[in-house]
């Protein structure tokens, strides 16, 4: 069979790859920390679930109609994006989608011809190069500097500027990279591209899980009336909700772009189940208790984590101020332990410590490491405890 040129041009997801190789140590019987989960550990809050069960019982699960929002759906993430981000949508500028990936997915494929340019700060979430490269997309990476807190400046993305440049891809908090922009930096690299014919592809998912001294925020469509123009904004229920399983995302931006998207949609997944845009009324709108407890419980792990991290020879770390990853520097224990890279690295770890992370070169940064710190305090102090007397013991220090 030959596949397609298409498929074959993108990777399997990496996070997912060590996710399983842990797995199946597990089933082994070893006892694996696992540090790759991209994803909250807590439950679903009560209430959320309930809207989903009432709505199944409300006979809710025919088509959604629109299949690309209800209009109570649209409503609902209008409402959230005028209260956290200060972002005045109309319905008519929002399309709920099957989890963040797909509003992503539906952007690239609605604005992306063969031979476009993306440009992709570094270190970058894995399904962005993939979704791009999917669509005959050129991911042009943009280095974020160790000295900048792994941002990247202005002047970075206009060097990397050509005619062919048709999109930004912004994401703040990051993933991998555990840091936020201030809003002086979204003003910056906003003022930068002034004038210029581009679009932003802003993903926030992680918006709601920043920490206290991460600042205050600023969405890129908030930065200034051409960027409302110019912006696509990208969110979920995934992360802020704990709802990585239920598939809902969504996204706003201007109609002429929602409108492609929905029409792709319609012909592909016809959006996310009828239940679920009832769940995500009640996530959005409902009490939003959780969320402060979860981004609390979040800011507690990032700083235990980063402060081990610290400690070990050879490591060092960028402090998180939002998300919950750590994006520690391993490479200078790369020389000691005889490994080429960040996967070997991650290999070697996870078969002599039964530590599971994630490889920096999936996020196009090999000179890294993704700890996940969805996982309770007991948890990734025996994970840190193994992982430093390993460094320690092959290292030094
Ligand atoms: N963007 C970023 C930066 C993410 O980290 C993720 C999830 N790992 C997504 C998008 C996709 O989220 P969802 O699970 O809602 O599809």
């Amino acid at each position: 069979m030959n596949l397609s040129k298409r498929v074959q041009s993108i990777d399997e997801s990496a996070t997912l790859a060590v996710a399983a190789r842990s797995a199946e140590l597990r089933r082994a019987g070893i006892d694996v920390v696992g540090f790759g989960a991209g994803e909250p550990d807590f439950d679903t809050p009560p209430h959320i679930k309930a809207a989903a069960k009432k709505a199944i019982d409300a006979g809710h699960t025919h088509y959604a109609k629109p299949t690309s929002g209800i209009p109570e759906a649209r409503a609902a993430v209008c409402q959230k994006f005028a209260r956290d981000n200060g972002l005045k949508y109309e319905p008519d500028q929002v399309i709920v989608t099957v989890g963040g990936k797909e509003a992503l997915f539906l952007a690239f494929a609605a604005l992306i011809d063969p031979g476009d340019e993306v440009l992709l700060p570094v270190p970058y979430w894995v399904s962005f190069s993939e979704q791009i490269r999917f669509c005959g997309g050129g991911v042009v990476p943009v280095i974020g500097e160790e000295t900048d807190g792994l941002k990247v400046r202005p002047d970075r993305i206009l060097a990397a500027l050509t005619p062919r440049t048709k999109v930004l891809v912004f994401n703040s908090p990051s993933n991998p990279g555990g840091f936020s922009y201030s809003p002086d930096e979204v003003r910056a690299i906003a003022k930068a591209l002034a004038g210029r014919d581009i679009v932003v592809f802003s993903d926030e998912m992680y918006d709601q899980l920043r920490f206290g001294d991460g600042g205050e925020n600023l969405s890129f469509a908030a930065a200034g009336a051409e960027w409302f123009e110019k912006t696509i904004t990208f969110n979920a229920a995934s992360k802020s909700h704990a709802m990585t399983g239920w598939r809902v995302g969504y996204a706003a931006g201007p109609r002429q772009m929602i409108k492609a998207m929905a029409k792709i949609q319609s012909h592909t997944t016809s959006g996310t189940a009828t239940f679920i845009h009832h769940a995500l009324v009640e996530a959005l709108t409902g009490d939003q208790s959780h969320v402060a407890a979860m981004r609390g419980e979040f800011e507690k792990r990032g700083r235990f984590m980063h402060e081990r991290l610290s400690r070990i020879p050879g490591v060092s770390c960028v402090k998180p101020t939002g998300a919950f990853y750590c994006f520690p520097n391993v490479s200078a224990t790369y020389g000691p332990l005889g490994v080429a890279g960040s996967a070997e690295f991650c290999t070697l770890i996870l078969n002599e410590t039964h530590v599971g992370l994630v490889p920096g070169g999936a996020f196009g940064m090999d000179t890294h490491v993704r700890l996940s710190y969805a996982a309770d305090l007991a948890t990734i102090e025996e994970g840190l405890r193994r992982l430093d007397t390993f460094l320690r013991a092959r290292v030094g220090g």
